[in-house]
């Protein structure tokens, strides 16, 4: 069985253990609204009657008892009107109450509504295999076609050459490619857009995404283009780097991580339909029912998200979010409240602290939807906060705050660290003779083979110039070396042209082990040392401290 069958059976097997709970659930309350009168903290006590109404608003709606849900908001703004004004209801409101419950009974039957949707598709969050990809491209110029294959290779990209649309057109009923790309010609005049649209149609096969690359800037092009069903445009002369970031990610060579939101709500069959339905959706998701723990479970689970209920025993889902604001790691976390709370006050109230304020029984698919766009924006600030604008490495501040908590992690657990310097050489000669653009493109695609070649619990840097730092968690000194020296032979093989020009780049790299080096400062300098050493033998040289060998 899939993991999503498997889902679908636990959101099933979910929504039929509330529909069995309901009618006790529902007595049980009509138990307590009986006994008010007898209790010594009366207030307490329909605080406590109020926050199991509003839950149970709440679940019905999320599995589908509609109209249960909506009765049972009537009774929970009764109740909130006394707590509000600090009165205690008379006779005849607990008869109202005692009725009103005994009503919903007659409304189990109505449910669940099983036209809400619990068929969500698998999202491609989920990761693909690393395969080489292979790309057709259509380039009417056979030496820049030629190029551009001997550009994309050490990528591991395999590509076709193919000189017109009819050529690719025919292959195309033969193989399907990763992805497509077409040098685009527009005609002159306000049709080309219609008769490159018309040319291209055949070639739309099964998704296989298209990119174009045009001499062309205009916005005309670039509308005909987008008629004609590209995903891309990329202006010539193109940008490799670039390319290669839209071809990994259109062909899903770097894995979407999945988002991780934590879920803390008292109601635990709520919280665990929603964990279900952002599990269908590809997400992580946990559930979190004791607030005093929350600080631990951040650490461990690195939520993403939050989706805080506003009401929990003894607890306000508004003192949560204050809590956490307050602490500068989760200052600037999403915080999604759900309630089924109208007051405006409330919602107001909530929405200083968190980022928005949803109303319960919400919708399977409104409920992915907005953790999606709220996660992947957050992302994108931490991209702009944490990351070097050119490279898309970590900046230099945040490489040493993790560089700080890798090595506590690695003497906590008694595991070797090491850390790489790595500086490209005679790099002010590249800019001089080939332009600070050309120069740009390098430390751009020293970046990609860096993120490409290394692991995912690598830590990759960007010093800010040329230099660059990198944190190899459990790892000895040896395989660093044996890693990063690879990597220098695979660079100092690239090519690049400029004007015309064919020439090569190559880097120094020096690295030091957090068994002798147990602070960071020490760490680095070792390292920097390393470096230097290797400068002065020559460059394009890897250097493994002498106090790190053995
Ligand atoms: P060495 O082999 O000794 O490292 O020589 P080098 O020329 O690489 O080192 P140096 O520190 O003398 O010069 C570094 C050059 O890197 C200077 C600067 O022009 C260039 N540089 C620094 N940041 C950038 C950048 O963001 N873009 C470009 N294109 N060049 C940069
Ligand atoms: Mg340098
Ligand atoms: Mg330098």
């Amino acid at each position: 069985m899939s993991d999503l069958d498997d889902i679908q059976k636990q959101l099933a097997a979910l929504s039929e253990e509330f529909a069995n709970n309901l009618s006790p659930r529902i007595d049980q309350i009509i138990t307590e609204v009986n006994s008010v009168l007898e209790q010594v903290d009366k207030f307490a006590f329909m605080q406590t009657i109020f926050r199991k109404i509003h839950s149970l608003t709440g679940s019905a709606g999320t599995f589908g008892f509609n109209r249960l849900s909506e009765q049972s908001r009537q009774l929970e703004l009764m109740v909130k009107s006394f707590i509000d004004n600090h009165t205690l209801w008379d006779d005849q409101t607990n008869d109202d109450l005692t009725n009103g419950l005994k009503n919903l009974h007659q409304l189990i039957d109505d449910g669940p509504d099983v036209t809400k949707s619990l068929n969500i598709q698998a999202s491609p969050t989920s990761l693909q295999n690393h395969t080489e990809r292979h790309i057709y491209i259509v380039e009417a110029e056979p030496a820049q076609g030629h190029e551009l294959c001997l550009q994309l290779k050490p990528y591991g990209f395999k590509t076709s050459l193919f000189s017109s649309v009819e050529d690719v057109r025919q292959a195309l009923e033969k193989g399907n490619p990763d992805a497509l790309l077409i040098d685009i010609v527009l005609p002159k005049g306000s049709r080309g857009s219609i008769s490159i649209a018309s040319e291209i149609a055949p070639l739309h096969k099964e998704n296989i995404p298209i990119l174009f690359m045009s001499a062309r800037k205009d916005w005309e092009s670039r509308l005909a283009a987008v008629r004609a069903g590209g995903t891309i445009y990329l202006e010539k002369p193109l940008d490799i780097t670039r390319l290669i970031e839209h071809l990994d990610r259109i062909t899903q060579q770097v894995p979407h991580k999945p988002y991780r939101v934590l879920i803390i709500d008292d109601a635990l069959d709520l919280a665990k339909h929603y964990s279900l339905v952002l599990r269908q959706a590809g997400m992580h998701a946990e559930v979190l029912n004791d607030p005093s723990v929350l600080l631990e479970k951040m650490e461990s689970f690195r939520p993403e998200l939050i989706l805080l209920d506003v009401y929990l025993p003894e607890i306000s889902g508004i003192e949560i979010a204050q809590v956490l604001r307050q602490h500068s790691l989760f200052f600037s976390i999403p915080i999604v409240f759900l309630s089924t709370e109208k007051n405006l006050d409330t919602q107001f109230a909530s929405l200083q602290q968190g980022d928005e304020f949803l109303e319960k029984p919400i919708l399977d698919d409104h409920l992915i939807s907005n953790v999606e766009s709220r996660v992947e924006r957050s992302r994108t600030l931490n991209q702009l906060m944490f990351h070097d604008g050119l490279t898309g490495l970590l900046n230099q501040i945040t490489l040493k705050k993790r560089l700080e908590i890798e090595l506590a992690r690695s003497q906590r657990h008694n595991c070797p660290l090491s850390y790489i310097m790595l500086d490209i050489d005679h790099f002010k000669k590249v800019n001089d003779r080939y332009g600070h653009t050309t120069g740009d493109q390098i430390l751009k695609s020293l970046g990609h083979l860096l993120k490409q070649r290394l692991r995912k619990i690598d830590q990759i840097g960007r010093y800010g110039g040329e230099e660059f730092g990198i944190i190899m968690p459990d790892t000895l000194p040896e395989s660093a070396y044996q890693v990063i020296d690879k990597l220098r032979k695979f660079f100092s093989d690239l090519t690049y042209q400029s004007n015309g020009k064919v020439f090569s780049c190559s880097f120094s790299a020096g690295v030091a082990c957090a068994s002798v080096f147990n602070h960071e400062k020490s760490l680095i300098e070792a390292a920097d040392e390393a470096l230097y050493l290797a400068k002065e033998k020559g460059r394009n040289l890897t250097i493994l401290h002498k106090d790190c060998q053995q």
